[in-house]
């Protein structure tokens, strides 16, 4: 008898070489958790774009602020994430009774510089990255005339005539960011214009190790929070090279369906997820491969019974 199915082998998981959580979220987690023994701690929005920190904090008593509105009670302690905040918005929340903990990562700051200098120089300011996204908010937040570009057609709203400066969101892909900087240039060949490259280095190196994965796995598994956009921009490198991707928040997301078939699998993670969640979804894919070997070994031994 023609046996059609394979006997299933077991998945490799291959890590990516850069995964998971950055310097900067690792150093503003460990400066709010140093906090937990303080009573009337509030987080100026969220710390990190992820579930299971969120958590974390919420049975340490820490608070989520909305960093839009002026709080009533002036004392306590208020955190700063490490998705900084504009000027304006800090002078909101100071007070003499009050203790802020700044863990602004070095790298945005390095953004907000950068934006300012290319202002002073002259420049109209215009920001490459996420709508809305609470570091975009915190970079523009002192500079009203400056443009976010999102899409192409934001590129529209960008002025004709003088000099435009550009600088980018620190997680966004550089291809995209290169793609929209070359598309201004194009459109606005009157211009001068000066991009600073204001994409950090640990978001480089993690979209860098996704690319690399996708050279040898048939499916991509992506951890992190689903309002994070650093882990969606890996689903779409993913998706944009034609690879197959799926973005879990934990272990218990995942499906077993997803990994038929696959006998190679990557895993990587945005840069607010925990290295503890990885590797639990690591584990949880070779108790799935185990399962899916077994379900098959099953298959074939009725196969045989019924020969
Ligand atoms: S993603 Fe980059 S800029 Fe943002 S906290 Fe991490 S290292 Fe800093």
């Amino acid at each position: 008898m023609q046996i059609e199915k394979e006997i299933m082998s077991r998945v490799n998981v291959h890590l990516a070489s850069h995964y998971g959580m950055c310097f900067g979220v690792r150093d503003a987690l460990a400066a709010t958790r140093s906090t937990y023994d303080e009573n009337d701690v509030t987080v100026l929005g969220q710390l990190v774009h992820n579930p299971v920190v969120s958590q974390e904090l919420t049975e340490n008593g820490v608070k989520e602020g909305n960093l839009n509105n002026p709080i009533t009670d002036n004392e306590g302690t208020v955190i700063i994430t490490a998705h900084g905040a504009s000027e304006s918005d800090r002078s909101r929340w100071a007070s003499p009774h009050r203790k802020v903990v700044d863990t602004t990562c070095p790298l945005v700051h390095k953004v907000h510089e950068s934006l300012a200098s290319l202002i002073d120089s002259g420049f109209f300011p215009m920001v490459i990255g996420k709508k809305g996204h609470a570091e975009v908010n915190g970079i523009i937040g002192d500079f009203p005339q400056a443009i976010v570009i999102e899409r192409e057609e934001d590129i529209f709203d960008v002025p004709y005539e003088g000099k435009i400066g550009i600088v980018s969101q620190t997680t966004q892909p550089t291809d995209r960011v290169n793609e929209l900087v070359e598309k201004i240039r194009f459109l606005r060949n009157n211009s001068e214009v000066r991009f600073i490259d204001t994409v950090c280095s640990p978001t480089k190196n993690r979209q860098k190790a996704v690319k690399d994965l996708c050279q040898v796995c048939d499916l991509i598994v992506v951890v992190g929070g689903s309002n994070s956009n650093n882990t969606s921009q890996l689903v779409s490198t993913v998706e944009g090279l034609g690879s197959r991707a799926v973005q879990v928040e934990r272990p218990e997301d995942l499906i077993l369906d997803w990994f038929i078939g696959v006998k190679d699998v990557g895993v990587t993670a945005g840069t607010s997820t925990l290295n503890e969640t990885v590797i639990s979804v690591s584990e949880r894919i070779k108790a799935i491969s185990e399962e899916l070997a077994v379900k098959d070994r099953g298959y074939l031994g009725k196969e045989r019974i019924l020969c």
